[in-house]
């Protein structure tokens, strides 16, 4: 069995991004003001409205949808 280190990315599925998918924009749900993120954010991380200072926690569901929970 080669030992291929690409192999560890079997779940990349180019059909559906899921919850890999990245976003660019923060709108604030508690707001409304669009924030833009050069950098990009996506599951797990941390974003900051830049508009009223409230940072929240990003979940992506397994469809790719976008979750903001106040952290
Ligand atoms: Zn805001």
């Amino acid at each position: 069995m080669p030992n291929d280190p690409d192999a560890l990315d079997d779940d990349d599925e180019p059909r559906d991004e899921g919850r890999r998918r990245k976003f660019r924009e923060l709108e604030c749900p508690e707001c409304s003001a669009v924030t833009p993120l050069d950098d990009g954010f996506g599951d797990g991380d941390d974003v900051l409205c830049c508009y009223c200072g409230m940072e929240f926690r990003v979940a992506v569901s397994e469809g790719g949808r976008l979750k903001l929970r106040e952290s």
